[in-house]
């Protein structure tokens, strides 16, 4: 009993002139290692706006915001809610759109410090007949890209490669959905109902 009791007055003594193993932060900045699993940062450029980080996020940190008028979705990571794990970095769809930095320090006296929020914005499209959000710009053109030639098919995937080469003017409103109405940008619901009143 008396050898422990010796061991550990040994180690206390041998500390007393030994460099400290804990970290001085925050009087000195900490870096951590280059896998630290820290605060997940959106990437501009890989970004398409779809939202699948949003779905899986286990925490319900991650929300999405569409505003109709200015026709922008906005991205929010509350980083007070986020644990971390990782799941929004490995289930993006481009692999890219958001990964998890080295930054570790959140210290913020109010929950409402723009630093604690992780925001960003993509412009969103809109179904011209009922209005309600298709999807953002930004992930059409990678489902286009994707499909290559197939995506010929698809109206407003059409519309995406003919505004790159001419202006499209927007046709006043009718009583009723018409055939032409077809190649306008449509979510898939106003689509059917286009294809049907067409088709009987
Ligand atoms: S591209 Fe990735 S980061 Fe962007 S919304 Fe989709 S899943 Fe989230
Ligand atoms: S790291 Fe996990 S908890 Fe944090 S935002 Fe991503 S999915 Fe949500």
């Amino acid at each position: 009993m008396i050898l422990p009791k010796i061991r550990e007055i040994k180690e206390a003594l041998g500390s007393l002139f030994s460099a400290p193993i804990t970290t001085p932060f925050p009087a000195v900045p900490f870096e951590a290692e280059k896998n630290y699993r820290g605060i997940p940062r959106y990437n501009a450029e890989h970004c398409i706006g779809c939202g699948t980080c949003a779905q899986v996020c286990p925490s319900t940190a991650i929300t999405i915001t569409d505003d109709l008028k200015k026709k922008i979705r906005t991205l929010t990571v509350d980083l007070t809610s986020c644990m971390n794990c990782g799941q929004c970095e490995e289930k993006c769809i481009t692999e890219k759109g958001i990964q998890l930095s080295n930054e570790h320090s959140l210290f913020y006296a109010d929950r409402k410090e723009p630093q604690l929020y992780e925001r960003l914005e993509r412009e969103l499209i809109l179904c011209e007949i009922c209005n309600k959000p298709i999807a953002c710009l930004d992930h059409l053109q990678w489902v286009k890209n994707r499909l290559g030639a197939k995506a010929y098919a698809h109206p407003n995937f059409l519309l995406l490669v003919q505004a790159k080469s001419s202006t499209i003017e927007p046709s006043s409103p009718k009583e009723r959905l018409r055939r032409e109405d077809q190649i306008k940008w449509v979510c898939a619901s106003c689509r059917q109902q286009i294809v049907t009143i067409d088709e009987f």
